[in-house]
């Protein structure tokens, strides 16, 4: 499977696009499938960086609706128009998801919808749920955050694949993320805990008690980032059977065997 890190920034970063992963996954037919994990107002710009095909993407994943997660959609699929797509996108949300882009397109670009040659496919998920997309198991669990948002666990030929979202992590999210192969969650502070959201020393704590393999710390707070780069790899390195990593946009990385 091919990682590519398109964001890590969060909301307000001027150095670092929102954060948003692009997966590219072989399915058990050999079929690559591709899926971009969140969509804020920076992530289009970088999505067609490395994306030339507008049919290319299966499946949008929205973590929750605060705007460095979603609000870059209509954006996204303005493009999509204007180049001609013609697959249906599958657009997987929590409850809401569905409304809320709509919404957010109509603001943006107001009749345009309609022009569409591509249907958009909603699938409006909840905690707990598993389901199958795009043919692997996806699952689901809330954070601690300002608003509902989910995590996800998409369990792929290639090992398992976990991103947070924005938010703490819980004992559900830590369920989910058990074995991961890659798990990418949002740091937005050093340590000690922080309301709403992860901390670096938190998640390296829960990458060693569900067992990843690896770790990428993003949404790290922009002060944050700059002020203290060394702390952080500090703690990324003090548990050495755990490949952590502070990724930079456009850094990739295989899990896994394609
Ligand atoms: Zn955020
Ligand atoms: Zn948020």
């Amino acid at each position: 499977m091919k990682v590519t890190f398109l964001g890590v920034g969060e909301a307000c970063d001027e150095r670092h696009p929102n954060t948003s992963i692009l997966l590219e996954v072989e399915d058990n037919d050999g079929e690559t499938r591709t899926v971009l994990l969140d969509c804020g107002f920076a992530v289009p710009f970088q999505f067609w960086k490395y994306v030339a095909d507008p049919d290319k993407l299966d499946v949008l994943w929205i973590s929750h609706f605060h705007g460095d997660h979603f609000l870059g959609t209509p954006l996204l699929l303005l493009r999509f128009w204007e180049m001609k797509r013609k697959k249906p996108l599958i657009i997987v949300s929590p409850r809401g998801g569905g409304s809320n882009i709509e919404k957010a397109l109509e603001l943006a670009y107001p009749g345009f919808m309609s022009r569409f040659a591509f249907e958009l496919v909603f699938k409006e998920v909840d905690e707990g749920e598993e389901v199958s997309i795009a043919s692997f198991k996806w699952m689901f669990a809330s954070t601690e955050h300002g608003q509902k948002n989910l995590s996800i666990a998409i369990d792929t030929n290639d090992g398992k694949i976990f991103y947070s979202g924005d938010g703490k992590p819980t004992v559900a999210t830590e369920e989910i993320a058990k074995n991961s192969s890659l798990l990418i969650h949002e740091a937005f502070h050093i340590e000690p805990s922080v309301p709403g959201h992860g901390t670096v020393q938190g998640v390296m704590e829960m990458a060693e008690r569900v067992g990843a393999t690896s770790v990428a710390c993003v949404h790290v707070q922009r002060d944050v980032r700059r002020a203290h780069q060394d702390k952080i790899r500090k703690l990324l390195a003090e548990r050495p059977f755990i490949k952590a990593f502070l990724p930079l946009s456009g850094d990739v990385v295989k899990v896994g065997k394609s």
